[in-house]
């Protein structure tokens, strides 16, 4: 009889190419078709409406309850239209996926049907908040949540429901999810941005943060990903002997796209232009199997949660492919893991890139002050950047020779660097010239020029700047990038406002705008050194040098996670209005949590595939061996262990490492139940993080030599040259 494995093999070549979508026409005919953006307001809604719409968009203005009800009307008409029957609130919780409830539109009234969406309806909704990680924050209370619509980001149709981007917060308002904060830090940011850049240009009254998140991601048959429980559960394998070819020949980077992957690609971007995410790029990444998209960056909000949708989508258009996507951070040991890279940057509501270097000494000066808070804010809280980045997921895939390691520094280039050292090296206070007005820029003469350098790449830096932005290498591809990116705006808004603080000092004592501000940036570059960093990144030699800085490496992920209950963090949270002392306490709990919870399914799961995959398929092959030998000992009584011998010492070395494995699954099964009882969260997260996972270690060590040792026929989980072949 086949097994499970040969089965899935066979139905994985079955798996033809996948038809192109075959839209008909170009993409923009049916670009945003899914998206209720401001053409179809200015369709569906009044003027005064869509005006309140659009404040409310880009200035957190409120929008009381009558705009509130003409907006869900319009909604429902457009939905309706598109063939829609539900609506939902889709949020953010802090399990870092999205979730929704749908409800229907219809209602029945004295044995009448008929469609109802009203303005509350719209404005918020109560789902059962119990079910969440909160972090205790809900149990101060009661049970209930609310989610609210937020409008900075549009409502849009999914499978024939209306999906309301929302806020989820508990009964007296604290943030539950990952949108609250993140809305509450891109106000910070544009307020204590607004505020510097009002230094050099008056007219400026907004700031914006933007972002392009590259998405990388793996692709498997779904048959073979069905044949893998570990993938099926944990969204990567506990077990797997590396491939003899991967990626040493480094032939899967770039190359030609397999047609079948290149049908996904084409049906999923389909379904994104209709959502309106503007997909730009698509290409093999390093891994076997590995690829990349990038959307054209937009404003933060938008991004993120067009990113969240976008993963969604690929996962239902792989459906029709037979494909699984795997957004997992290393779902496979030996080949390079996938991130998320945010590339960020600020823009005024006057068309300028802050970190844009200009052709003026000006604007360059403008940029200086902006670049030098962004080192700043990193120089503060390195290792809180770098933690809000490090979980489970990203612990196996952070510090390989793969990704940036798990120490935090900025990497800016050659061209930079010089311009820095200019600065440094230059007089105290350069020469007063005229009354300090915008354009009294001749003793800035000797600041360098400073070109983009877009080919100054280094991509072993967790945070480079790349010509015009940042780009934070070092987030994980599943995570929701809000986690990473308020992280970063709370910071940088907390560093901006103590640049406008020391500046206006400086002006109150009657320096000049540029002696001002040139006298900052210095002190915060020279405050910053710390955390900038241009070599190798992956260099034993940068490990010894970045502990000498005192910059600390996230080792252990628990240790890690209390750098959010240090006064400094907690401090810089509240300064900025981000997040409340109990709101990130409550974070701090629901990391810890979810640490432990998905390290025990793991273990759960690796325990399971070894007693009732690996095993029996070792014994089996045992039995076999047993069987010659011992029919081998009765015709060649004298000779058999000269003929067997193969087949003796295949038998000794495969019982070694069934007899270590099982003890193996018993110690860990053990230590799982040790950490268990112990109450205090953050102790258990810490033994999970040493003792159990150090035995998963060890079990997979013999789980994986016996993938070798046994006949390829008896072995009952697909391999990974399998699971990896585009
Ligand atoms: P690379 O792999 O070379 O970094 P990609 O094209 O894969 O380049 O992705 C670059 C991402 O950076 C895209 O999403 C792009 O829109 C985004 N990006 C470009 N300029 C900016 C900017 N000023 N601010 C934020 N994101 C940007
Ligand atoms: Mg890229």
């Amino acid at each position: 009889m086949a097994s499970f494995r040969q089965n899935a093999l066979k139905d994985a070549a079955s798996h033809e190419a996948g038809r192109f979508y075959m839209q008909s026409g170009p993409v923009s005919s049916y670009f945003g078709r899914n998206v209720f953006d401001l053409a179809k307001m200015r369709k569906y809604l009044s003027k005064p409406a869509y005006d309140a719409v659009r404040a409310a968009m880009t200035s957190s203005a409120k929008i009381d309850r009558e705009v509130a009800n003409e907006v869900a009307t319009a909604m429902k008409t457009w939905a309706l239209e598109m063939g829609a029957t539900h609506y939902t609130h889709i949020f953010q919780p802090l399990t870092g996926s999205t979730a929704e409830k749908h409800e229907a539109f219809v209602t029945i009234k004295n044995g009448e049907a008929f469609e109802n969406f009203s303005g509350s309806a719209l404005v918020q909704q109560e789902p059962d908040a119990s079910s969440f990680p909160s972090g205790g924050l809900r149990n101060t209370f009661e049970a209930r949540g609310y989610s609210a619509w937020d409008p900075t980001s549009p409502v849009f149709l999914l499978d024939g429901t209306l999906c309301i981007p929302s806020a989820f917060v508990s009964y007296n308002g604290e943030a539950l999810d990952m949108k609250v904060p993140s809305l509450k830090a891109l106000e910070a940011i544009d307020k204590a941005a607004t505020g510097v850049a009002r230094l050099f240009d008056p007219k400026v009254s907004h700031v914006g943060v933007n972002l392009g998140l590259e998405q990388e991601y793996f692709l498997v048959d779904d048959a073979l990903y069905h044949a893998r429980p570990d993938l099926m559960l944990c969204e990567r394998t506990v077990i797997g002997h590396t491939s003899a070819k991967d990626q040493q020949l480094s032939d899967h980077y770039f190359g030609a796209i397999p047609s079948r992957v290149a049908a996904f690609m084409q049906d999923f971007e389909t379904e994104a232009y209709k959502l309106g995410i503007e997909l730009k790029t698509r290409h093999n990444e390093v891994a076997p199997n590995q690829f990349e998209c990038a959307p054209v960056f937009c404003e933060a909000t938008r991004a993120i949660d067009q990113n969240m949708l976008l993963m969604i989508i690929m996962q239902k258009v792989a459906v029709k492919h037979h494909l699984k996507v795997i957004f997992h951070e290393k779902p496979f040991d030996g080949v390079n893991g996938s991130g998320k890279h945010c590339n960020w940057s600020l823009t005024t509501d006057t068309g300028v890139n802050l970190l844009s270097p200009g052709e003026t000494p000006t604007k360059n000066l403008q940029f200086l002050s902006f670049y030098s808070c962004v080192l700043k804010a990193v120089a503060n809280h390195d290792y809180l950047l770098m933690t809000s980045i490090s979980n489970l997921n990203n612990s196996y895939r952070l510090g390989g020779n793969e990704a940036p390691p798990a120490v935090m520094s900025v990497f800016s280039g050659s061209t930079l660097s010089k311009v820095f050292d200019k600065i440094m090296d230059m007089d105290e206070s350069p020469e007063e010239t005229g009354t300090g007005s915008m354009d009294s820029v001749n003793m800035l003469k000797s600041l360098p020029e400073i070109f983009q350098d877009n080919t100054d790449r280094n991509r072993t830096s967790p945070f480079a700047f790349t010509g015009n932005r940042f780009e934070f290498r070092a987030a994980g591809s599943s995570c929701n990038a809000a986690s990473a990116v308020y992280v970063l705006n709370s910071m940088v808004a907390e560093s901006l406002n103590e640049f406008l603080a020391e500046t206006e000092a400086l002006l109150k004592a009657g320096e000049s705008v540029q002696n001002a501000v040139l006298t900052t940036v210095r002190k915060f570059i020279a405050s910053s050194r710390k955390v900038m960093f241009e070599g190798n990144g992956y260099s034993k030699e940068w490990e010894e040098e970045a502990r000498r800085r005192g910059l600390r490496a996230v080792e252990n992920v628990p240790d890690a996670y209390k750098v959010w209950l240090e006064d400094s963090t907690i401090k810089m949270f509240e300064s900025v209005g981000v997040l409340s002392r109990s709101e990130v306490e409550a974070r701090y709990e629901v990391l810890d949590e979810t640490y432990v919870k998905k390290l025990q399914i793991e273990s759960r799961v690796l325990g399971d595939i070894c007693l009732n995959h690996v095993i029996p398929a070792a014994v089996a092959y045992e039995n076999i061996l047993v069987k010659n030998i011992r029919d081998g000992k009765v015709i060649f009584p004298d000779e058999y262990k000269v003929l067997c011998k193969s087949e003796i010492e295949t038998y000794k070395k495969i019982s070694g490492f069934v007899n270590a494995l099982s003890s193996d699954v018993a110690s860990m099964v053990e230590e799982r139940k040790k950490a268990n009882a112990v109450a205090d969260m953050t102790e258990r997260a810490k033994l999970y993080s040493t003792n159990v996972k150090g035995l998963m270690d060890k079990v997979r060590y013999s789980a994986d030599h016996l993938e070798m040792l046994v006949d390829d026929e008896l072995w009952p989980l697909p391999k990974y040259r399998e699971l990896l072949s585009f």
